[in-house]
């Protein structure tokens, strides 16, 4: 167990890190990014089927946030570089869910939500409703 103690506390700091604000904020976004995954991996798991949640997106606006923060703080072209276009597709994929759900229709039987398109539900084969997008 001294071992775990040495890493956990190494060379009299946590994790051996030298803490302070924008080392925090970069490993916030760390992890952000991690528990991004936990969290579409949770969905997933629900539902029985492949689904990104919003969630996902805004945690991943949020941990790019953070490391583009902490690049520009490093001063670091390849990091900075990696991160300030990740913003566009996690935005763009938020307005797209969002307009997908506004014509959506939602099974009476079951809950779960079908393209405007689909004449019955994929998870029950309940009809759908005609018209009524809801
Ligand atoms: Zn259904």
């Amino acid at each position: 167990m001294d071992w775990l103690v040495q890493l956990i506390w190494y060379d009299g700091k946590f994790l051996g890190i030298e803490w302070h604000l924008w080392k925090g904020v970069g490993w916030m976004g760390n992890v952000a990014f991690t528990s991004r995954i936990l969290v579409q991996w949770w969905a997933t798991e629900r539902r029985k089927a492949v689904v990104v949640p919003d969630a996902f997106w805004w945690i991943s606006l949020s941990g790019a946030a953070c490391l583009l923060a902490y690049s520009v703080y490093q001063r670091d072209s390849v990091f900075f570089f990696a991160y300030v276009f990740t913003f566009i597709p996690y935005g763009r994929n938020l307005v797209i869910g969002h307009r997908t759900r506004k014509t959506c229709r939602t099974c009476a039987a079951c809950g779960v939500r079908s393209p405007a398109s689909a004449n019955f539900c994929p998870q029950c084969g309940h009809a759908l409703a005609k018209g009524a997008a809801g």
